[in-house]
């Protein structure tokens, strides 16, 4: 027999530490000032600390509502060693039981030497990067961790039943790519059978332990963009919930956040599991058939930090009531998309502060819904009137609508979509900027090196002036002209000393946005982002970048590129309001970088670049919805960028290689230059674009900057041959593949020596 499953409960909980203790934990055992005992007490303290909270806010000790969703760096990596599946470069880490250890579990994360680490990505449509488990036929599945099992065992020892939540076995192999050894054609869900076994072994132990519920997440299951056949999703997810489920020995929940079911709903009704966890943010109260399961009604949204309309989350609920024996309260996703505490923003403005819910303020909305469902509307009326009286209160509050914002986009007509004709413009900018053929330039950040931020923090602080450190940073920018100038570079960039992060600098000088002092979110392993919180109508006060390249462009012959970053971007990495569709947002953020645009040409700034990294990123997960969202986002560019003179030369650039369906999209921005990821899949995409009929420039990057690796000479000119077979050679750029913000001085130096170098011989041959 099940045990009941709880009222109310949350996917996960952030796992980073209210003060980041996680990192600093993580880091100091990479530089091995602690050892793996000391980082692990550190994060079982860690894990003490979130159940005895979450307690305090409001779920049960012993009732399994508690997940426990803890990782040391990403739950992706966590599944792929508790099944052993671990790529044969990694083979000396594991012992005769298939495990790993921490120091081999962070080796594997991080990559040693010339051994690659497994592959990064975008976690479905969040800005959370997982890594991408390698999968062969030589793969040998097989239980090999214990950690999810032995902390279990530890909640148990200290009183808590919690519920042990790991990615479930359809998603598992769906992001996982084909490993090394794989024959061509290979799929990674073709090894579900071999899999499963290992699964059910897993709960097994985990029962075992005390776990009377487990929660396997199956994301997958939402997502139509992971390139399977749909046919072929929902057949694994029968075969995977009919074997797992046969005599299981603990309740299973699956949770599907980040959008509806649709099709792979019935599926899951039919198999023999106890609850399913839906998505009813982003996706709909399900209408039809009624279940004999557990459906925990995801209402309150996990991947935004607003309080909400709480009486309209109550309200699906009590619908989805109409279709389910048992409801029960939840949030959308894991919570670890959320900092962790509003509490813990004293400088931000008491009202602002009334209209949000960080992770907290979410499992508190949680137990009161839960509250409600167990004993009716009237026990919680005093809540859900007062989360409506913040709504009305932030629906009307001055700066949320702005009068003068709204006439200027409600006064937009096409023309403010659209440049001159790129043959004309083209002619304009080979007058204005003559440039040699294959030109040269950066994607914007030099090295971020420790003077730098530690002039910002001494700025922060009080210790220097504002004009200290902006003398400071001159003196940056100067050094970055001169060694430009000295490699040889075309296109000359600032190196955007000033800025702490891409879109955070951005924020702080627009109306309408907010910044927390500690709303850290994890955005991968050790590292966290603390995105902004867009509240209100966005517009510019006053001109933002236009000082810092004047400044540039008077030191230098060369044309200066201004650097900004675009309104999709901006969006996709801060907390966007939730009163109004996503597109009116974008087009605000469009108009007040359309003015910062206007004030760099009118400077004499020839060549601007507007970032557009997170555009595939924001690219819904259902094919219904991704033409009106590539429709608005491109609109979006096109409003920032075409007010400007012909010319004017608009660069643009993006930050991966797989363009597929954003394609069309990317040549739909009609930037006249758009530079691009190349170098790691050694310019596999440039066929693509080849065969797409790509007419402006374009620049697939010949550096990869995510590894400290300086490229040779003649790696370099063989990646500006492979290019040149495809791209005219009046289209081509040479450029890196990113910023170098994260890289040294002395690689840097070397790899654009090197690509100068390669360039020159490539002019000489053309
Ligand atoms: N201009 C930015 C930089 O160079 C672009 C960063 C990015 O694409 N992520 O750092
Ligand atoms: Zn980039």
């Amino acid at each position: 027999m099940t045990a009941p499953f709880p009222t109310g409960t949350i996917l996960g909980y952030p796992r980073i530490g209210r003060r980041r203790e996680l990192k600093r934990a993580v880091e100091a055992f990479w530089a091995g000032r602690i050892d793996a005992d000391e980082l692990e007490r550190t994060a079982a303290e860690l894990r003490g600390i979130t159940r005895e909270r979450l307690v305090g806010l409001g779920l049960g000790r012993g009732d399994s509502s508690i997940p426990e969703s803890f990782s040391y760096y990403d739950q992706v990596l966590d599944a792929a060693v508790a099944v052993g599946a671990v790529p044969t470069r990694f083979a000396d880490l594991v012992d005769a039981d298939g495990a790993v250890d921490l120091a081999g579990y962070f080796t594997i994360a991080r990559g040693e030497g010339e051994r690659a680490p497994l592959e990064m990505t975008k976690w479905f449509d969040s800005n959370y990067h997982y890594l991408v488990p390698e999968i062969g036929p030589e793969t040998r599945f097989r239980l090999a961790g214990d950690r999810l099992v032995r902390e279990v065992a530890e909640a148990k020892a200290a009183g808590f039943v919690t519920r042990p939540v790991i990615v479930g076995p359809v998603t598992f192999l769906l992001l996982s790519k084909a490993s090394d050894e794989a024959p061509e054609g290979f799929a990674p869900l073709s090894r579900l059978e071999d899999l499963l076994p290992v699964y059910r072994e897993l709960l097994a132990e985990l029962a075992a332990a005390g776990a009377e519920w487990v929660q396997l997440d199956e994301p997958a299951l939402v997502s139509e963009s992971l390139g399977t056949p749909r046919g072929e999703v929902l057949a694994a997810a029968q075969t995977a919930y009919e074997s797992l489920g046969q005599g299981r020995p603990l309740g299973i929940l699956v949770a599907a956040p980040y959008g509806s079911l649709d099709d792979a709903l019935p599926v899951l009704q039919a198999a023999p599991i106890d609850a399913i966890a839906l998505d009813l943010v982003k996706g709909e109260v399900p209408s039809g058939a009624t279940t004999d399961k557990v459906l925990v009604g995801g209402a309150i949204d996990g991947h935004n930090i607003w309080r909400g309309d709480l009486a309209a989350a109550f309200g699906k609920l009590e619908k989805l009531r109409e279709v389910a024996g048992t409801v029960a309260v939840g949030t959308s996703t894991n919570l670890f998309h959320t900092p962790h505490d509003v509490a813990d923003e004293p400088e931000l403005p008491a009202q602002l502060v009334s209209w949000l819910a960080f992770a907290d303020q979410k499992v508190g909305q949680v137990a009161t819904l839960a509250r409600g469902l167990a004993e009716g509307r009237a026990a919680i009326q005093a809540e859900l009137d007062a989360a409506s009286a913040a709504l009305e209160d932030r629906r009307t509050a001055p700066g949320v609508r702005d009068g003068a914002v709204r006439g200027r986009v409600a006064e937009l007509d096409d023309a403010a979509f659209a440049r001159g004709d790129y043959a004309h413009r083209r002619a304009q900018q080979d007058v204005a900027l003559r440039l040699p053929p294959l030109p040269t330039t950066t994607i914007g950040s030099f090295p971020q090196t420790g003077d730098i931020r530690r002039e910002r923090a001494r700025q922060a602080k009080g210790e220097i002036t504002r004009d200290e450190y902006e003398g400071f940073l001159q003196q940056e920018i100067a050094d970055v002209v001169a060694l430009q100038e000295r490699i040889g570079l075309d296109v000359i960039v600032h190196g955007e000393p000033e800025r702490n992060d891409m879109v955070q600098y951005f924020a702080e000088n627009l109306d309408g946005f907010a910044v927390t002092q500690n709303g850290w979110v994890q955005s991968y392993g050790s590292r966290a982002t603390r995105p902004s919180i867009l509240w209100g109508d966005v517009s510019r006060p006053a001109p933002i970048t236009v000082r810092w390249s004047t400044y540039t462009q008077g030191l230098t012959e060369k044309p200066v590129k201004g650097m900004l970053t675009g309104p999709v971007t901006i969006l996709a990495w801060s907390f966007v309001r939730d009163d109004q569709p996503l597109a009116d947002t974008a087009y605000q953020v469009a108009l007040a970088l359309r003015d910062e645009i206007g004030d760099l040409e009118s400077a004499g700034i020839g060549v601007i670049q507007v970032d557009e990294p997170a555009l595939r990123e924001l690219l819904p997960l259902k094919k219904r919805d991704q033409g009106a969202y590539l429709d608005w986002s491109v609109r979006s560019f096109r409003l920032a960028t075409s007010g400007v003179e012909d010319r004017t030369q608009i660069h643009t650039h993006l930050c991966y290689s797989e363009f597929g369906v954003v394609l069309d999209a990317i040549d739909a921005l009609d930037a006249d230059v758009t530079s691009i990821e190349a170098a790691r899949s050694r310019m596999e995409v440039v066929p693509e674009l080849e065969k797409s009929g790509f007419g402006r420039g374009i620049g697939p990057g010949v550096y990869d900057i995510h590894s400290p690796r300086v490229p040779s000479v003649e790696e370099v000119r063989d990646l500006i041959g492979i290019a040149l077979s495809s791209i005219p050679e009046r289209q081509l750029w040479i450029n890196p593949d990113c910023g170098l913000k994260t890289r040294g001085y002395q690689e840097t130096v070397a790899s654009l020596e090197n690509i100068l170098a390669a360039t020159r011989e490539a002019r000489a041959a053309l």
